[in-house]
Parts: C-alpha cells; sequence; structure tokens
C-alpha cells in the first residue's frame, strides 16, 4: 500500500485498520486496506459516530448489570440474607446512578440510541 502515501497517524473507524494519506492536492485523504476511505472531515465524522456508539453500548451494560445485581440482591432478600441483600442493593444503586447520569449526558447531545438487532434465542 506504500503507493497510497504515507501510514498515518489514525486508524480506520470502520475496521479499525492503518490508514495511509492519499498523496495528491486537495483535501486530506485517507484510506485503509479494506478499501474504506475518508477525507479528513468525513473521518472525523466517523469517529464521533463510533463515539457515540461506544456510548450507548457502555449505557447498555450498565442497565444489564445493574438489573442483574438488583435480581441478585431480591433474590439474597428472598431467602433471608439481609446484609448481603443490603450489600447488592447498594453495588444497583451505584450503577443505576451511573447509568443514569450517562443516560442524561446522552439525552443532552440528542444522540439518537441506536436499534438493536432482536436477539437470537436458541432452544435449550
Ligand atoms: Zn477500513
Amino acid at each position: 500500500m506504500s503507493n497510497l502515501g504515507l501510514l498515518a497517524p489514525y486508524s480506520c473507524a470502520e475496521c479499525h485498520g492503518p490508514l495511509w494519506r492519499i498523496d495528491g492536492d486537495g483535501p486530506i485523504r485517507f484510506r485503509c486496506h479494506g478499501g474504506h476511505a475518508y477525507t479528513a472531515e468525513s473521518l472525523v465524522s466517523a469517529q464521533v459516530d463510533g463515539t457515540e456508539a461506544l456510548r450507548w453500548d457502555v449505557l447498555r451494560t450498565l442497565e444489564e448489570r445493574s438489573a442483574l445485581v438488583r435480581e441478585i440482591s431480591e433474590r439474597a432478600k428472598g431467602m433471608g440474607h439481609a446484609s448481603e441483600a443490603t450489600s447488592w442493593a447498594r453495588r444497583a444503586r451505584v450503577l443505576e446512578e451511573e447509568a443514569a447520569e450517562l443516560r442524561n449526558q446522552l439525552a443532552q447531545r440528542k444522540v439518537a440510541r441506536p436499534q438493536r438487532a432482536p436477539l437470537k434465542r436458541s432452544r435449550a
């Protein structure tokens, strides 16, 4: 790929492979081995999109973890393990607060939540 130009200190926003700076006049342009091509502006835009998708992934993970921890707490409570239940409930609260803070940040930035593909359910 040396005919493309110099290796750039950036990675492809789609495949995360290395990017080469394409020689030539005009706008700054990049390309990866996989054929993804960017201008400097479109690379910035793609990086922003990637960052927002990661934030939504973090939020989903926090929501799932807090629900799971809350379930563990409820189970411990139901089994009469009050101290354990309280400890798990405290963890769930911290996770819920963390998720709420991130959800508010995303709402303020007016970033649409990406649609999730329906989960494939396998028969056990
Ligand atoms: Zn690529």
